[in-house]
């Protein structure tokens, strides 16, 4: 009797250890038993989605797999963008080359459009150097560091790729791009993509060699001092090497750019304050983390990642939650100027290091310190700008951080000593019950007291707090309409990302880089340019 063979692909969802989830080969038995396919009919098993459930003891991994029946396996791992040539297309000008602003120039080229990126910092591996003498010696560039020069703030970053921002464009494509560039096609699996700051420079360099290759061009180190405005319009940029650049103007320039905001305050451009936390980054021993959100002794064993904790708690009628959690992570020196202290944290692809750490920071209001008022829009960033200077100075004026044990710093008692800490240039013991405004000092007391009643070992002195974490977004929004995104009272001007006040984190400022790009796109077709 003939034989009809099956020749198909099915999706199914399976609930399995993490042991099983670590072997592709365990995965397709127990695809064939779940389904009842035979064995020798899969030939292959693709996972298409994971994510770790740990809230029980027992700890389990969720995936979607995909079974091939008789069928061998040959959907690309990722999609791919095609990219045309510019070089004679209309240009625009895309000022810094953080997420928002590389996606804003690929997006213009895949539209047709030339893109001129304008980054005041140096190329990716060039600036390798410049943090390293901040971590070493406490040199800080003003125009090279952890947030300025190719790839912003993302580069040296963790590359955490997930968005609570999904509404605001198409996750997908971003992840799809960031493949396309060289990021393991991972991240388009797990539930939390993440990239490690080792592999992040590889990827952005390729991402500037596509706009290069594709006809569009690249200058490191030339700063837009200045936009060139004419009856309402902009019409180009000035620079500091004295080259003008002419075109519409996708601005994104991220958050610590405040010569930027302080221009756009010079230039009446309109602009408003914005709503903002600040704290502290705390440091655990990370197989302490891994301790209390595995529920074991032996941490996370030989099949699970560093372990990650989120919270949002109110204290004193206020928010404070974990912001850019680190698992198996570093802390960096973020200052962008002199006189600051600021901190932030990164952690590489394996996330192998022995601490993990996040911020830990409240939400502040303009009417906490009524007498920045007289700063009008500034308000928020001259209240940050004092703080990351107190940090300064309470760390002894160089990148040294203040610093206090955790359980210390609730119970407002001076830290004797200090626990290792893997932040680089050093730390020093701080009152910093004391010297942090009372508003944000005590609401963090409150909420730490509270975090560590739910996850019980958090809250110990083996963690160390450093000061201060105030990048968590922009103090400033710059004011943009929401159908056309340019600014609403300059034409042909485009605030965008996370300085403008329109995203936070990578992928949220690459989704609102190609917003921008399509609504300049559309623009310039419209207008036929
Ligand atoms: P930015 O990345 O800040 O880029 C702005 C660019 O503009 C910079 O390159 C700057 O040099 C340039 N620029 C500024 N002014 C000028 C000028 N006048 N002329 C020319 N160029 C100029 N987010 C996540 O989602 N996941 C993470 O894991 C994560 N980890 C982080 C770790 C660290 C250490 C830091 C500092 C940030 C981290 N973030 C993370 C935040 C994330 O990096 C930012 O949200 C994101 O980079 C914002 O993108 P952006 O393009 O809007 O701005």
């Amino acid at each position: 009797m003939l034989q009809l063979q099956l020749i198909m692909q099915k999706d199914i969802d399976l609930r399995i250890t993490p042991e099983q989830a670590s072997d592709i080969e365990k995965v397709r038995r127990i695809y064939s038993s779940q389904t009842g396919i035979p064995l020798r009919d899969i030939n292959s098993v693709r996972i298409l989605r994971r994510s770790i459930d740990a809230r029980q003891r027992n700890i389990f991994v969720n995936l979607k797999v995909r079974g091939y029946i008789n069928e061998e396996q040959n959907d690309p791992d990722f999609q791919t963008t095609y990219y045309p040539n510019v070089k004679h297309c209309p240009q625009a000008i895309v000022v810094g080359a953080g997420p928002a602003g590389l996606f804003a120039a690929l997006r213009l080229i895949e539209l047709g459009i030339r893109p001129i990126v304008v980054e005041r910092g140096k190329n990716v591996r060039d600036r390798k150097r410049d943090t390293a003498l901040m971590n070493r010696e406490h040199v800080v560039n003003p125009e090279s560091n952890y947030c300025f020069g190719e790839g912003g703030a993302g580069a040296y970053s963790d590359g955490k790729l997930y968005t609570r921002s999904k509404k605001r464009g198409n996750v997908e494509k971003i992840l799809n791009v960031f493949c396309q560039h060289g990021a393991d096609a991972s991240v388009l699996v797990d539930a939390h993509p993440h990239i490690g700051t080792d592999k992040l420079p590889g990827i952005i360099e390729k991402m500037r060699v596509q706009i290069i290759l594709s006809g569009g061009e690249v200058h490191f180190q030339t700063r837009m001092d200045k936009l060139i405005i004419e009856d309402g319009s902009v019409k180009g940029i000035e620079t500091n090497i004295g080259k003008v650049f002419h075109g519409q103007v996708i601005l994104a320039t991220g958050h610590s750019a405040r010569d930027v905001y302080y221009m756009l305050y010079d230039q009446k451009i309109k602009i408003e304050a914005k709503g903002l936390a600040v704290g502290f980054r705390v440091e655990h021993p990370s197989h302490l983390i891994d301790q209390i959100q595995y529920h074991c002794e032996e941490g996370r064993g030989e099949y699970l990642p560093a372990a990650e904790y989120s919270f949002v708690v109110q204290a004193g009628g206020r928010g404070v939650y974990s912001f850019c959690m680190c698992p198996g992570g570093t802390i960096v020196p973020s200052a962008s100027g002199p006189r600051q202290v600021v901190v932030n944290g990164m952690s590489p692809s394996n996330r192998g290091s022995r601490w993990s750490n996040s911020g830990v920071v409240v939400e502040i209001h303009p009417e906490d310190f009524p007498e920045y008022e007289k700063y009008n829009e500034l308000a928020l960033l001259k209240f940050v700008e004092d703080l990351e200077e107190s940090a300064w100075v309470h760390g002894g004026k160089t990148q040294v951080a203040p610093a206090q044990r955790l359980y210390d710093f609730v119970n407002g008692k001076k830290s004797s000593t200090l626990p290792e800490t893997s932040y680089a240039p050093g730390v020093v013991s701080s009152s910093m019950h004391e010297w942090m405004p009372k508003f944000v000092a005590s609401r963090l007391q409150e909420a730490f007291k509270k975090v560590g009643q739910s996850y019980k070992g958090y809250l110990t002195n083996d963690a160390i707090l450093l000061a201060v974490e105030s990048r968590t977004s922009s103090p400033v929004r710059i004011i943009r309409d929401r159908e056309t995104m340019q600014h609403i009272e300059i034409e042909g001007l485009y605030p965008c990302g996370e300085g403008a006040g329109y995203a936070g984190g990578i992928v949220s400022a690459a989704m609102d880089g190609e917003r921008c790009a399509e609504a300049l796109a559309e623009k310039m077709k419209k207008e036929k340019i």
